[in-house]
C-alpha cells in the first residue's frame, strides 16, 4: 500500500514514511493510493474476534510495510486489558429504538482521542525504526482540548520522542486544562496561546513546513512529526471502531449481515467522520454519514451548499473540542471526491488560506451530498438534549455527544430515515462537568471550583467519576506558560534546548 499527497500526486511514500513525516512537504495530507476492501464474510469472521483482533486485521490492510509481529506489538500494547474501562474497548450501547451509542471515551484520558493516541506512539516509533533510526522525533500538537492530553498521555516518557502541546488559553474546559497542566513525563511540555484553536493549528502547520526550522532540527539530529489528525497514523486506528461497531450490532442481533447502518459523528477537524467514510469505502454497509456541528457550523454549510467559508464569527461553545473553523481533514475527502485531482485540491486549499473560502463544482458537491448529511445545534439545544436523554434513559451524555444526539433526532425527523444508527460518543461527561450539571439541573451555570462541580454532578446523576479525573485534584501543576502565537517557535526551541 502506497500513500500520496493530496496536493501532489507525484509523491509516493510508504505507510511508515507517511506516519513519521506527518504531513507532506507540499503542505498536503497523506492518503492511501487505493482503499482496501472487506467483504461481508470478512466482517462476519471479525465478529468472532475481540477489539485487538479486529484492529490487527484492519490495520494490516493499510500498514503493509509493518510485519505481523510489529502489528501484534503495537495493537496489543495500545489496547491492552486494563487500559480502557470496558473490555470491549469501544462498546456499543442502545440509547433508544434504533439509536445506538458507540462509546469511544473509555481510555486513559476519557476522550475518543485515546482510541488513536494510545496506538500512535507505537506506530510512530515502529515506523521511525524503519525509516529514520536514531533520530529524536519532535511532536508538535495543536489542541482544542482533548488531543493534547491524549497525546501527552500516549507519548509520555516514550524514548526518542519529545512533545510540545499548544492549546487556546480560553478555549478549553477547566478539566481539560487541568489534565494538561499536571501532565507527567520528562519529554513533554505544554503551553497556552493567546488565540483560538485555529491560531494554534495554523501556527503548528507553519512551523512544520518552515525549511529553516527543519534544518535547525536536522542539525541536532531531530525531526518534526505530528500527532494531530493530519497524521495518517491518527486516522487509520479510527477506521477500526466503525467496523467493530458493526460487528457488535450483528452480535447483539440489532442488524443482519449486509444491513446498512447510519453513522452520526460530532465533528471538528473532520477526522472522526472521515474514518467512518473510509470504513464505508472499504465495504462496510454504511448508508448516510451525518456530520454534527455546534454553532461553529462551517461544515453544515459546506455539506449543504458546497461552499466552504470560514469568514464568520468564531464562537466559544460548551463543546470546545468542536470549536473549529478550519477542518483539516476535509482536504482528504476532497481529494477522494475529485478522483484525486491534486491541482484542484491545492487551488481550493490556497484559496482557503488566502481568502478563507472556496466552492466546489456542482458535480463534486452532488457526490458529497449523496453520502453526507449535516446538522448543527447551539448550546441551549445541546443542554436540552443532555437533560432529555438523562430523564428518558438515565443516559448521561457529554456536550459533544449531545450535539450528535440532537442532530440525529433532527435528521431522523426531517428525513423519516429510522435506520439502525451508531452515534459516536466522544467524551466522558465529567470532562465538561459545569455544562453537563447545568443541563441536568436546568439552572444557572455554576461558578464553583471544578471538583465541587464533579461531586455535585455525581450526586445528581450517580454516574461514576473516572478515577483519572478525580485524581487530578491532588496533582501538582507543572505547566503555566502562556505565549503569543508568534512566539510558538521560541517555546519549541526552549523546550528542545536548541
Ligand atoms: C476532537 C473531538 C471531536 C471532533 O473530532 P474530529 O475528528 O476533530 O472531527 C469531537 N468530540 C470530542 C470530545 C473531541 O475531543
Amino acid at each position: 500500500m502506497e500513500y500520496t499527497s493530496t496536493r501532489n500526486k507525484n509523491v509516493t511514500v510508504s505507510a511508515a514514511q507517511a506516519i513519521v513525516q506527518g504531513i507532506s512537504e507540499d503542505g498536503g495530507l497523506f492518503v492511501p493510493k487505493s482503499i482496501p476492501s472487506i467483504s461481508l464474510d470478512d466482517i462476519n469472521e471479525m465478529t468472532k474476534l475481540d477489539y485487538i483482533g479486529r484492529a490487527k486485521k484492519i490495520l494490516a490492510m493499510y500498514l503493509t510495510d509493518f510485519t505481523a509481529d510489529e502489528l501484534d506489538y503495537c495493537v496489543g500494547g495500545a489496547y491492552k486489558k486494563g487500559k480502557f474501562s470496558s473490555d470491549d474497548v469501544a462498546p456499543v450501547v442502545t440509547l433508544e429504538g434504533n439509536a445506538n451509542v458507540l462509546e469511544l471515551w473509555r481510555g486513559p484520558t476519557c476522550a475518543f482521542k485515546d482510541m488513536a493516541l494510545q496506538l500512535l506512539p507505537y506506530l510512530l516509533t515502529t515506523a521511525a525504526s524503519k525509516t529514520v533510526k536514531g533520530k529524536t522525533i519532535v511532536i508538535l500538537v495543536a489542541t482544542s482540548g482533548d488531543t493534547g492530553k491524549a497525546a501527552l498521555e500516549g507519548f509520555k516518557d516514550v524514548p526518542d520522542t519529545k512533545m510540545v502541546v499548544f492549546y487556546p488559553q480560553d478555549g478549553v474546559s477547566p478539566m481539560q486544562k487541568l489534565q494538561m497542566m499536571t501532565q507527567e513525563g520528562a519529554n513533554v511540555s505544554v503551553c497556552a496561546i493567546e488565540g483560538n484553536f485555529d491560531d494554534a493549528q495554523s501556527g503548528v502547520k507553519k512551523i512544520f513546513t518552515d525549511k529553516e526550522i527543519a534544518e535547525k532540527l536536522a542539525n541536532n539530529n531531530m525531526m518534526f512529526s505530528s500527532a494531530n489528525s493530519i497524521n495518517w497514523g491518527r486516522l487509520v486506528p479510527q477506521i477500526v471502531y466503525y467496523i467493530s461497531a458493526y460487528c457488535d450490532l450483528l452480535k447483539q442481533g440489532k442488524i443482519k449481515l449486509g444491513d446498512k447502518m447510519n453513522v452520526v459523528v460530532p465533528t471538528g477537524n473532520f477526522g472522526n467522520i472521515l474514518a467512518a467514510y473510509y470504513a464505508k469505502k472499504m465495504g462496510l454497509p454504511i448508508d448516510k454519514l451525518v456530520c454534527a456541528s455546534n454553532k461553529n457550523n462551517v461544515l453544515t454549510d459546506f455539506l449543504t451548499t458546497g461552499e466552504y467559508n470560514r469568514n464568520r464569527e468564531f464562537y466559544t461553545t460548551a463543546s470546545p473540542s468542536m470549536d473549529i473553523l478550519i477542518s483539516s481533514n476535509l482536504e482528504r475527502l476532497l481529494f477522494f471526491m475529485t478522483d484525486g485531482n491534486d491541482k484542484l485540491v491545492k487551488e481550493w486549499m490556497e484559496s482557503l488560506a488566502k481568502d478563507g473560502c472556496y466552492k466546489v463544482s456542482d458535480e463534486v458537491f452532488k457526490k458529497i451530498s449523496a453520502e453526507f448529511k449535516a446538522g448543527f445545534c447551539d448550546d441551549e439545544k445541546t443542554k436540552e438534549t443532555i437533560n432529555a436523554m438523562f430523564k428518558a434513559h438515565k443516559y448521561l451524555c457529554d456536550t459533544h455527544t449531545a450535539v450528535a444526539v440532537n442532530t440525529y433526532f433532527d435528521y431522523k425527523a426531517k428525513s423519516g430515515d429510522d435506520k439502525v444508527t451508531v452515534i459516536a460518543s466522544t467524551a466522558n461527561p465529567y470532562k465538561f462537568s459545569a455544562d453537563v450539571l447545568q443541563a441536568v439541573n436546568e439552572g444557572e451555570k455554576t461558578t464553583a471550583d471544578e471538583f465541587s462541580v464533579v461531586e455535585e454532578l455525581h450526586k445528581a446523576t450517580n454516574e461514576p467519576v473516572p478515577a483519572q479525573l478525580a485524581n487530578l485534584q491532588s496533582k501538582q501543576v507543572r505547566f503555566k506558560d502562556v505565549c503569543q502565537k508568534e512566539q510558538m517557535i521560541d517555546q519549541v526551541f526552549k523546550m528542545l534546548g536548541i
